[in-house]
């Protein structure tokens, strides 16, 4: 199956080609004809499975060959399709897919988000855009100065929907949907269908068709995923060792705090390791120019926290490393998932510690799979340590979108902060790791070889 055979045309073929694609992914294949069709759309697909162009590419075929009737009498081009991205960097990465996809197309495209001066974007608006991309808070910025035209809009795509929820958007998506002409095609993608989800699914899409190519919470199969147990303190001694023992150049790394995330950084430089960390204190440009940097490989190791990481799309990412467990088990798939990414082969190593091994074991519950454990040499982990509760500073008492990376576009509050902030107990069956075995299960041996899990193909990716 070709990109010509799904519809599009070959202005949009020849840009993709260029990219090197020469096969639709699974959710480009279902998706394309779909959308082209002009119908509603429910997608479920992670990220990592090139939905990005699987919305982008039949979006631009149906602009380029469909007539412009602007209801407002300007001589500005109207914004036809408005795309909902929950972070800045997502933002970004998609208005850049669109303008890649759409160069040899007459559209154009422009993003708008939160964070920045609003005078340029104010100048975009004014010359006009076809396609915008924007987070919620700053598009409704836009909408209250009265610096933007939504009239004209005939697709709206909400990318990553369930992030968006997450982030406690629902209102401001609310405010947006009540702005929008009411006819109109409307494309809805997120990873999982929470029912909070299917309340906005129903409430927004008209018949929609439906499409799912990644089992939920299921981890993408091409990533080789790997414990190593260790001390609390000698994570970070661990750390520098694999980075230089493997020579990896181009390290994500997670930690649980923002705090816990300048620490690494400092500490990796005096290893002589060059890293970033990206979270919510930092400004936009910092954040910006760590992408950039790590992204163009002058920078080894980037740090950050889960918000902040949202949505980063870096191609064939070699090594997602989770210096901390998520202490939500589904951020863990959502960590690793940066790796791995659209038929690349990716490698996932977790530094877990003693009062770590209850996050593990959720982790586990969840994918639905033991994760082969390997002790480095040098780094036995002290038999008889004990489990202590884990910290969650950065999120104590805080709503969730202003506290892991706080790029929530337009710094509004999450309503409805789920219960992961505060303090979670650590394992009451957290038992020390043994060097001949498994560390919460003796029986189990431990891998002393990286064993890359290749199995079944590409997977979800
Ligand atoms: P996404 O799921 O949209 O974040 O895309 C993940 C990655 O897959 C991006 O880096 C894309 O450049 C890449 N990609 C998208 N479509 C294809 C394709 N058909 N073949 C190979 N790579 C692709």
């Amino acid at each position: 199956m070709s990109f010509s055979e799904l519809g599009l045309s070959e202005n949009i073929v020849r840009a993709v080609t260029e990219q090197g694609y020469t096969t639709p992914t699974p959710i480009q294949k279902q998706a394309i004809p779909a959308v082209i069709s002009g119908g509603d759309l429910l997608a479920g697909a992670q990220t990592g499975t090139g939905k990005t162009a699987g919305f982008t590419l039949p979006i631009l075929q149906r602009l380029s060959t469909s007539a412009i009737t602007p209801k407002n009498k300007t001589d500005r081009r109207p914004i036809r399709t408005l795309v909902l991205t929950p972070t800045r960097e997502l933002a970004a990465q998609v208005e850049e897919s669109v303008s890649t996809y759409g160069k040899y197309t007459n559209l154009n495209s422009g993003v708008i988000f939160g964070g920045v001066g609003i005078n340029p974007q104010i100048k975009l608006l004014k010359n006009g855009v076809d396609i915008l991309v924007a987070t919620p808070g700053r598009l409704l910025d836009h909408h209250q100065q009265g610096t933007i035209d939504l009239r004209n809009i005939e697709i709206l795509v909400l990318d990553e929907a369930d992030r968006m929820l997450d982030m406690g958007f629902i209102h401001d998506i609310k405010k947006v949907l009540a702005i929008l002409p009411p006819k109109r095609q409307n494309l809805l993608f997120s990873a999982t269908f929470s029912d909070e989800i299917k309340t906005l699914a129903d409430r927004l899409l008209n018949n929609p068709a439906m499409i799912e190519v990644a089992r939920r919470n299921s981890t993408v199969e091409v990533i080789a995923q790997k414990v190593h147990p260790v001390d609390r303190d000698k994570k970070h001694p661990l750390l520098a060792h694999l980075i230089k023992t493997h020579q990896w150049n181009q390290v994500l790394v997670f930690t649980r705090t923002k705090h816990g995330a300048n620490k690494l950084v400092e500490q990796l430089a005096k290893d002589g390791i060059n890293g970033m960390a990206i979270h919510g204190n930092k400004s936009q440009s910092a954040r910006t120019k760590a992408l950039s940097e790590f992204k163009d490989g002058s920078l080894t190791v980037l740090v950050a926290t889960d918000i902040a990481a949202r949505g980063i799309d870096i191609d064939q990412l070699p090594h997602v490393v989770n210096y901390d467990l998520p202490n939500v088990p589904e951020d863990y798939v959502h960590r690793i998932g940066r790796t791995g990414r659209a038929g690349a082969t990716g490698e996932a190593v977790s530094l877990v510690c003693v009062d770590e091994f209850k996050l593990l074991a959720d982790i586990e519950k969840l994918i639905k799979r033991q994760l082969p454990q390997e002790i480095i040499d040098g780094f036995i982990p002290d038999p008889h340590a004990k489990a202590q509760p884990i910290q969650l500073r950065s999120f104590q008492g805080q709503p969730r979108g202003n506290s892991g990376g706080g790029n929530n576009g337009g710094n509004r509050p999450r309503q409805n902060a789920p219960a992961r902030s505060g303090n979670v107990s650590t394992a009451s069956q957290g038992k020390p790791a043994q060097r001949s075995g498994d560390a919460r299960h003796p029986s189990r041996p431990v891998v002393k070889q990286s064993t890359p899990r290749r199995s079944g193909g590409r997977g979800g990716a």
